[in-house]
């Protein structure tokens, strides 16, 4: 996971290996809109996330609130969705080349032109969910915790002058 303080974004990156082919994928599926801080937060909301020596504090992602933009390394993502995904501006990365159809022996790729994803992203996510990775309350963290902010038993005091 790569946290983004200033952007509000994470990034979560996975791999996975094949069992029946021995192929491997990189999954980049990056979160916008969360809160991404280095103070401390109720963790059922938050997962800490270790980066560069410090630690931070990054809201589960709530897949009906934060929108996602997803690339996948395999061949069924790049030649089915990545360009139409792009075009939406759901893609994770640089524009994606336009696939050209080469033969017309097979039917052609996702002719409707909709954005979508793979089963290496559907798998990422469905893993991020068992893993309690995401927020399904639907609720926001400061609603469940309203006095959150009075827990913090620091006092600063004014400066005299
Ligand atoms: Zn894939």
């Amino acid at each position: 996971m790569v946290p983004y303080v200033g952007t509000k974004m994470c990034l979560f990156q996975f791999e996975h290996y094949g069992i029946t082919q021995n192929a491997q994928h990189a999954i980049n599926l990056m979160f916008t809109g969360l809160e991404v801080t280095q103070e401390k937060r109720p963790t059922d909301f938050f997962l800490v996330v270790p980066f560069k020596g410090r630690e931070y504090y990054v809201e589960k992602p709530d897949l009906g609130l934060h929108p996602c933009m997803i690339r996948c390394s395999c061949a069924d993502f790049y030649f089915t969705f990545s360009y139409w995904n792009w075009k939406q501006g759901t893609a994770f990365g640089p524009k994606p080349r336009r696939y050209v159809r080469k033969t017309r022996t097979y039917p052609p790729r996702n002719p409707g032109h909709h954005p979508g994803f793979c089963k290496h992203v559907y798998n990422s996510l469905l893993l991020m969910q068992t893993m309690g990775w995401t927020n399904l309350k639907h609720k926001k963290w400061y609603d469940v915790y309203p006095h959150w902010d009075e827990n913090d038993t620091e006092v600063v005091e004014p400066d005299e002058q």
